[in-house]
């Protein structure tokens, strides 16, 4: 009974195997089945390349000192990443300096007056590791950047997180937030706080402290630095507190490059600068304003986790905040290198991730930038071995990006002309790696050719392509809280570098990265030792990211087709009408702008049955004539007017909220806020034209 049985079960499995053998995978997204050989080899070859030890010697370089933008650290590494570069055999290597407004900090301080003298220590522990103490007296005080310098001596409001809502609610319980200073808790992980910042001054407040709570991304949560990944209560919060959301970039030339003989605003004109003082805390000073703030319990959604009564104010407390930047123009270096293309040299793909960070920059962006080097070294390698790709491949390390964005913002305004011509996509990494979960989001032009990435790379754990991993973390809850659902998230905020390509230049735009618990953001332990310990020891998932950005990025490049489906693109677009028009109560007319996206889902449909039938045919002239249509659709969706109020952020389907927060068919989601028909009217109206125009674009000459 047995071996017959057994031979059965071996007959089976032979057969499985030799049928699994013999299914090729179809060819990838964009490729022709005649280049479907010679691509599978160069990504199998690439796919070996990584090497977890070189990531972590060159992460180990990187977050090895505090590098501020700016700084001296921070031109070391402009001219390492310059050196990584042109060792890897890339062409025309280039640093580019613009100078921009870069305050640093000279004083932060606050003391209690009342009830009792007391002054907030403003630094974070450290146990007496070298790189901690190294850290606190090259850094200076903790701040927020472009923060308004000045002191105010007031009362204290507890104001939860800050958010509209909350105002509201302390106006109900008749407390006035007028001239006082507010003392909010940071919302985790996605309110900007300069739109907390933003929302103290329109409420009235003189002055706004901004505070880590434990409940949020610290003890409570899980075991914290240097035990775990979560922040201990001396950690701080650093961080720019400009409005980027109104425009990125250098504050003094909004809109325009930060070039020499640029003309500048003053201080006084620029839109995206607060107009109020504003300084992170750590729990652990919070906390004693907090014991002393009196008045009525706060509602319990404001409660966090520190050991006492989280009261609104109203007692005896006042506080004096002091707040000193030295205000300078500073310079910031972008470093670019390019691989140029063979057969579609002006057809550019760009790569890139800021370099600058707030402290050491373990995670933000340091892991990023290691494995951006380690890709570049291992397109060396190909290239060594005798590929070129059929477009051109730049790389950019930004600078200055913590501050608003600034050096991506600033270089992609000097070269608009030249990037609306020729740029096919831009792939951004920011904080590379803070843990296993395989993160992405994309315009929906690029969910096939992302998804197909996450088919093939592995998770180093799980031994199973990183989408599969990630559809087991959905079933089974266990997503970082800040997580999209989709395997490729499609709703763009703000927060890093890709704004430039897809809101002011219209660039299809992707970022990747790997992501878990990560309570030491923007603090002095974002540091080698958190990456390295905590968040990915042995560096795999540093391996398994270079290797997803990589194969993306080869694919873009050499496709025969611009692996571009604007299919999914009309779909999310008539999820997006209808998810508005549910909130607008009035017979403003969606339709037409619902049809317009229909229009779109039918020329995209065309233009694939045109790119299966140019790839079948091999026919050179039709697949780059397809390839110009593509480029030209994610351009068309800009409204050259821009939005209302935000003229700078050009792209009708995705801005920032005024917060990292993202927002869909922004123009029309603001105008329904108004509440005026007119406005709603006008932004439906821009909408369907710029969907009717990306569908003239797919079907164009
Ligand atoms: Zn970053």
């Amino acid at each position: 009974m047995r071996a017959p049985l057994v031979l059965a079960a071996i007959l089976v499995a032979a057969l499985l195997a030799t049928a699994s053998w013999h299914r090729e995978p179809p060819p990838a997204f964009g490729f022709a089945a005649s280049s479907e050989g010679a691509q599978s080899r160069l990504e199998r070859r690439f796919l070996a390349l990584p090497s977890a030890e070189r990531i972590r010697q060159t992460h180990r370089f990187l977050a090895g000192e505090p590098h501020l933008a700016g700084s001296p650290r921070d031109q070391v590494l402009a001219e390492y990443v310059r050196d990584r570069f042109a060792a890897a055999g890339l062409d025309a290597v280039e640093t580019s300096t613009h100078e921009v407004l870069l305050p640093w900090p000279e004083e932060t301080s606050v003391e209690m007056l009342q009830p009792r003298a007391w002054r907030a220590a403003m630094q974070e522990e450290t146990t007496g590791d070298a790189p901690g103490s190294r850290g606190r007296q090259q850094l200076g005080p903790p701040y927020h950047a472009y923060s308004a310098s000045g002191e105010v001596t007031a009362r204290v409001v507890f104001a939860g997180r800050g958010n509209p809502d909350d105002y509201t609610r302390l106006e109900a319980m008749g407390v006035d937030v007028r001239g006082a200073i507010v003392l909010v808790r940071y919302a985790v992980p996605y309110s900007y706080r300069g739109y907390t910042v933003l929302t103290a001054q329109q409420r009235g407040a003189a002055g706004i402290l901004i505070y880590s709570d434990p409940a949020d991304d610290g003890s409570v949560r899980g075991p914290v630095y240097p035990r775990g990944p979560w922040g201990p209560d001396s950690r701080i919060q650093r961080g720019s507190v400009a409005y980027d959301f109104l425009v990125p970039g250098d504050p003094l030339t909004p809109g325009w490059a930060s070039t020499a003989d640029a003309p500048r605003v003053t201080r006084d004109q620029a839109l995206s600068l607060p107009r109020i003082m504003s300084a992170p805390l750590s729990a652990t000073d919070a906390r004693v304003l907090l014991e002393a703030i009196g008045g009525p319990e706060a509602p319990a959604a404001w409660r966090g986790g520190l050991p006492l009564t989280y009261r609104v104010g109203g007692g005896p407390l006042v506080v004096r905040l002091r707040v000193k930047s030295d205000d300078r123009v500073r310079p910031v270096w972008t470093v670019t290198g390019l691989i140029r293309g063979s057969e579609r040299p002006d057809q550019i793909v760009i790569v890139g991730n800021h370099r600058d960070a707030w402290t050491y920059g373990g995670a933000d962006p340091s892991s990023g930038t290691a494995a951006m080097l380690e890709m570049v070294q291992a397109f060396g390698e190909l290239r060594r071995g005798g590929w070129r790709p059929k477009r051109s491949i730049l790389f950019a390390s930004w600078d200055a990006e913590e501050f608003s964005l600034i050096s991506s913002t600033e270089w992609g305004e000097e070269h608009e002309a030249m990037l609306q011509a020729q740029a096919v996509a831009y792939i951004n990494v920011d904080s590379g790696v803070s843990g296993r979960q395989f993160n992405a989001s994309a315009v929906p032009a690029l969910n096939r050719a992302v998804t197909e990435v996450a088919q093939l790379v592995k998770d180093p754990a799980a031994h199973i392509p990183v989408a599969a991993a990630f559809r087991d973390a959905v079933a089974t809850g266990t997503l970082p809280d800040d997580a999209a659902r989709d395997l490729v998230g499609n709703r763009f905020g703000g927060g890093s570098d890709y704004s430039v390509f897809l809101n002011f230049l219209g660039v299809p735009v992707a970022d990747l990265s790997f992501r878990g618990p990560y309570g030491v953001y923007h603090s002095l332990y974002d540091n080698a030792e958190w990456v390295e310990r905590i968040a990915d020891p042995g560096f795999p998932y540093h391996v398994a990211l270079v290797q997803s950005w990589g194969v993306l990025t080869l694919r873009l490049a050499d496709a025969d087709i611009l692996p571009l489906d604007y299919q999914p693109y009309a779909a999310r677009l008539r999820e997006f009408i209808d998810e508005v028009r549910a909130t607008w109560p009035l017979p403003e007319d969606f339709d037409e702008a619902a049809s317009a996206a229909s229009g779109l889902g039918a020329a995209a449909a065309r233009l694939e049955a045109a790119r299966r039938v140019a790839l079948d045919r091999g026919d050179r002239t039709a697949q780059s004539q397809l390839d110009r249509r593509l480029i030209r659709t994610e351009r068309a969706l800009l409204d050259p007017d821009g939005l209302p109020g935000r003229p700078w952020y050009r792209q009708t389907i995705f801005a920032p909220q005024y917060s990292y927060a993202p927002e869909v068919l922004p123009a029309v989601a603001e105008a329904v806020q108004t509440g005026d028909p007119g406005r709603v009217n006008d932004a439906l109206l821009r909408l369907t034209r710029a969907i009717r125009r990306a569908a003239e674009a797919l079907d164009g000459p």
